[in-house]
């Protein structure tokens, strides 16, 4: 080792110039990471492949200012230096930045690598006299270069890519095999492809350039530094929390959560708000920020009237305008800045707005986030576009955020880019799974079949001949990832039921690529008409499939239980291999329980003597079964589990997975019976887990509802003369039970609606991040519960597979094969899949709106009959109520008054009209008055409303709803249509959007180049409506998910 000396010259964050000199030791041997190594270094974790053209070193200047082109994946071969790594640590305000670099440098499926050359003895370079920092960083990078392609021995090239003229100038000539070029040129060399490389290359120089040429007048006031900050928090002269923008009032009022109050401003109410621009000044939705309180002569109310598009907020949440705390932001501590999608405006305002300059103000899809100014020469061809981007900065010179655009979605207002955009703003990535992530998983082809791996059998409880596996899904189904099994044991004496999962985590180790990608999604995504796999299909569709009549790999929980009391006697949990022998459905089941005649396919070829004793076995498992689940239900019942409100359509499929009918559900007890037996099985899981790792186990749990959230759902019952009681999960579930109006079976329905919104949603943790009070699992009346049954398609089950192996492993004396993940990591991974979650259910609900949006859209509300429908009052109001059309699924907002002071009036044959007047609202019902005289408006009335479309060009559409009768609508045939609606929409939407795209190719304009990214983002586009259908099902009763 040889010692030497490096003068760094740094900026504190006050801007001050510190000259830093360091002892600085330099080896001869630093790994070099490449599987082209001659010199056998000590390369561990990622390494650059050999078979590639070049490898590529970014000097400084590329890493700080065009780091985003070098995260895309495609590229390969990229050795970051020391050097620019430390420079982008060291400026200012790039934390963000840096931690992304550092994540990429860490991220396997990435091809990059990081070089120490600084304490490489052959590339390190000391500081020349009179040489500036610039100049002795690029000598380093170029060093760097050379020394790499020395270092293997010249097999292969270097190139060096630099943003500096003068670089490539005194650089390119003087070693061959290491080339120096621009980015541009890099970029046009070797991927001349990789179109979005190369526009948000020209996105980024441009706004680098505007920059520059940045005006000095301040519009906002100088964040606080950062020292000033902490002091006045810990202080408590300031309040630190996240800024969330008032959606429906974006421009002027926001508010802060505070986080970790001091005691001083305990007394506070926990949010702050902050009105107007310049209080907010510059933090944007989402931010960190530090707020100092306004003098309480300054305080104001928020604004409490209903506006356009608002929905229900929670019932507890005061309505009326008292004068609140209320401050102004004084700096910012972290910034949240996500991909945005904006619109760009049209040709006229782009005219007018700037008439050399290219920076044009585009306006984001969030109506949360301002709008944002992007510098871009593709302005005529943009307009009118959906197009991504990211946030640079806000300076307080500026009126706005700069930003530069990452990629073109589309034209606003078409299917596909709405579906995209709605994935970009939940931050949804859905990538077709790479080559490498596909060669890791198993091959299953005519040519090379997948068998069992005697290994595996010697290892596994083999199941295949003694236990009788069956599954029971939905008609149609393909991903089968629960069997169950159950027999007869002791003569008798003895119950044992069998739960059978698809051991996923044997085809997917941790760690691989498949893994990190399973762990990235979280989820599959269902959105209203297609979906994103968790997993590839080999896994979700096929080898993790529990098929009938194949062989597979299967995680059991098998119980014995006393046959009289069903008292558990035993448990077992481990892996298996299994065969199904029956892939029943739902109806088919039922039928056998009934005693009705029915086909089993499995059993169309025996001979009747044999058929009939084969269908005797299976309907006496079917009915222990049935026996079984029943007794776990009245448990369950007797603790107080909830039923809530949910869809009852069901789709029936064809061999070909098409819907061929949309049936009201029948609440067949199989179901039930099912979903019991899956609960039992997480539930038990969950038992074990969290015995074997009392602070490291990943559980799922309901936190009780806030109780004055409840008083809207009490007051509203209480007007049709029912009581809820929410004293507890039983009681509440007792009392929905009651409240039933044979008059109007929707009552009841809209009643569990309510209790629905009033309640928390159910959460994953770690077992070691909350006290054991807190694990309840309120819905199902659980005191343990997790997710164990549906691993294809939720991350969380993986997880919780593992966790069970490992305890299996302590069990038996070994030591699990792998580290357990601490409580914190686990905690952080129970966040993660916790957002991911509430993404995935949004996404899915504004897919959902959007098709409503389309469905409407080119319907005249006037003359087409679809646009007249009934729909309820379920709130109400100060100046309208809120009305639920159940026909479409369809919730909105009805005003009573207008902008303009008219308030609707009923006239003789209850048609209502606009008209002078006033409007006054009670607990239960609001009035308007004018000269025809007084209209009454009740909780839980019919009416007739007409359904149109409030386009914007922005934003997304929205279905506003219209008032035309109080009074139910006539035209009824509601019956027979009853909840039909959603799901016809969605066919008829994806008919006419698929017609209007094959209009465009035939008229082959611009438009195939879209039509391309479309297919590579559609993963499986088969309208498998049923798992869609299951998944809102599952939504809206927050956990009938087994
Ligand atoms: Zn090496």
């Amino acid at each position: 080792m040889i010692k030497t000396e490096k003068i760094l010259h740094l900026k504190s964050s006050r801007g001050r110039k510190v000259r830093v000199v360091r002892e600085h030791y330099v080896r001869e041997r630093v790994p070099c990471y490449s599987s082209l190594c001659q010199a056998g270094c000590d390369n561990n974790g990622k390494v650059l492949p050999g078979d590639l053209t070049h490898y590529v070193v970014p000097d400084v200047g590329v890493v700080v200012d065009y780091q985003e082109i070098l995260e895309f994946r495609e590229l390969q071969g990229i050795v970051f230096t020391q050097t620019a790594c430390q420079a982008v640590h060291h400026c200012k305000g790039r934390s963000r930045q840096y931690n992304r670099l550092r994540n990429l440098l860490k991220d396997p499926r990435h091809d990059s690598v990081l070089f120490a050359n600084e304490f490489q003895e052959y590339s390190f370079c000391l500081r020349e006299i009179g040489e500036s920092q610039e100049q002795w960083q690029t000598r380093c990078v170029y060093s760097a270069a050379v020394w790499y392609y020395n270092h293997l021995a010249g097999l292969m090239d270097v190139v060096m890519i630099t943003e500096d003229r003068d670089v490539i100038a005194q650089y390119s000539n003087l070693h061959s095999g290491v080339y120096v070029i621009s980015v541009q040129e890099y970029l046009q060399n070797f991927w001349s492809a990789l179109r979005a490389a190369h526009e948000l290359y020209s996105s980024i120089c441009q706004a680098l350039q505007e920059k520059e040429s940045e005006c000095t007048e301040k519009e906002f006031t100088d964040h606080l530094p950062a020292e000033v900050l902490e002091a006045g928090i810990k202080s408590g002269r300031y309040i630190q929390g996240t800024l969330n923008v008032n959606k429906h009032r974006a421009l002027t009022e926001a508010s802060v959560r505070a986080e970790g109050l001091s005691d001083k401003n305990a007394e506070l109410s926990s949010e702050v708000l902050v009105y107007g621009k310049k209080n907010r000044n510059r933090a944007v939705h989402g931010d960190i920020v530090v707020v100092e309180l306004l003098p309480k002569s300054e305080w104001r109310g928020k604004v409490s009237a209903l506006t356009e598009g608002q929905l229900d907020e929670k019932n507890g949440e005061d309505l009326q305008s008292k004068p609140m705390p209320t401050g102004r932001i004084v700096g910012i501590l972290q910034r949240n800045w996500r991909d945005y999608v904006v619109t760009f405006p049209p040709r006229e305002s782009t005219q007018s707005q700037s008439r050399n300059s290219q920076r044009i103000l585009t306006v984001p899809w969030d109506y949360r986030i301002p709008k944002i100014h992007v510098s871009t020469q593709q302005a005529d061809a943009l307009q009118d576009h959906r197009v991504v981007v990211r946030i640079d900065s806000w300076e307080s010179t500026s009126l706005y955020p700069n930003g530069h655009s990452v990629k073109v979605l589309g034209r606003a207002g078409e299917l596909e880019t709405e579906m995209q955009t709605i994935l970009i703003e939940n931050s949804i990535r859905v990538p077709p799974f790479s080559d490498a992530q596909l060669r890791e998983m198993p091959v299953n082809s005519p040519e090379k079949p997948w068998k069992v791996d005697p290994a595996q059998v010697a290892e596994r409880r083999d199941l295949r001949d003694s236990h009788l596996v069956f599954s029971i899904d939905p008609a149609g189904c393909e991903d089968v990832d629960d069997t169950l099994s159950v027999r007869s044991l002791a003569g008798g004496k003895l119950l044992e039921l069998g739960v059978h999962i698809a051991d996923v985590t044997h085809f997917v180790p941790e760690g691989s690529l498949t893994d990190l990608e399973a762990h990235a999604r979280a989820t599959t995504y269902y959105l209203a008409d297609r979906r994103y796999d968790m997993l590839p299909a080999v896994l979700s569709a096929d080898l993790c499939s529990l098929l009938g009549g194949v062989d597979r790999y299967a995680m059991s929980v098998v119980w014995q239980l006393d046959a009289h009391t069903l008292a558990v006697d035993k448990v077992w949990y481990g892996r298996t291999i299994i065969r199904s022998s029956y892939q029943l459905h739902y109806e088919l089941a039922q039928a056998l329980l009934n005693g009705e005649q029915a086909e089993v396919p499995e059993l169309s070829l025996l001979s009747p003597y044999e058929k009939d004793a084969k269908l005797a076995e299976l309907t006496q498992a079917l009915e222990m079964l049935t026996h079984v689940a029943r007794h776990l239900r009245a448990q369950r019942d007797q603790g107080g589990a909830l039923e809530l409100e949910g869809v009852e359509v069901r789709a029936q499929l064809d061999n070909e997975k098409n819907i061929t009918a949309l049936v009201p559900r029948q609440p067949l007890e199989i179901h039930e019976t099912v979903a019991e037996c899956m609960i039992y099985a997480n539930h038990w899981v969950a038992l074990k887990i969290h015995e074997s790792f009392p602070h490291q186990a990943l559980l799922r749990h309901h936190p009780p509802p806030r109780q004055e959230f409840f008083n809207q759902l009490v007051e509203s019952a209480k007007s049709r003369g029912f009581a809820i009681d929410t004293r507890s999960n039983k009681a509440l579930a007792d009392s929905l039970d009651k409240a039933v109006d044979l008059q109007d079976p929707l009552l009841n329905r809209l009643l569990r609606m309510m209790a629905t919104q009033a309640m928390s949603q159910a959460h994953y943790f770690s077992t070691g991040a909350i006290s054991e009070d807190q694990y309840y699992h309120y819905g199902l009346a659980l005191d343990r519960y997790t997710h164990f049954t549906s691993p294809i398609r939720r991350y969380a089950d993986m997880v919780v597979h593992r966790l069970l192996t490992a305890a299996i492993d302590v069990d038996k004396g070994q030591s699990p094969n792998k580290a357990l993940a601490t409580n914190k990591e686990l905690d952080e991974l129970a966040h993660h899949i916790n957002k991911k979650n509430r993404a995935a259910q949004q996404a899915q609900k504004l897919s959902t709106e959007l098709f409503q949006c389309l469905y409407f859209k080119d319907r005249d509300p006037g003359t087409d009959p679809c646009c007249v429908t009934d729909a309820v009052i379920y709130a109400i109001r100060d100046n309208g109520v809120l009305a639920f059309v159940p026909l479409y699924g369809i919730k909105g907002p009805v005003y009573l008054k207008n902008r303009e002071g008219l308030v609707l009036s009923a006239e003789q044959d209850r048609r209502c009209e606009w008209q002078s007047g006033s409007v006054r609202r009670y607990s239960d019902h609001i009035m308007t008055t004018s000269t025809i005289g007084t209209t009454t408006f009740k909780l839980f009335n019919h009416i007739t409303v007409r359904i149109s479309v409030q386009s914007s060009r922005c934003h997304a559409d929205s279905v506003s709803l219209e008032l035309v009768y109080n009074r139910p609508h006539q035209i009824g045939a509601l019956h027979q249509t009853q909840s039909h609606g959603r799901n016809q929409l969605v066919q008829e939407v994806v008919r006419l959007a698929q017609e209007a795209s094959q209009q465009v190719q035939e008229k082959a304009t611009w438009r195939p180049k879209l039509s391309k990214e479309e297919h590579e983002f559609c993963q499986s586009k088969s309208p498998n409506l049923y798992l869609l259908l299951e998944e809102i099902r599952e939504l809206s009763l927050m956990e009938i998910e087994y």
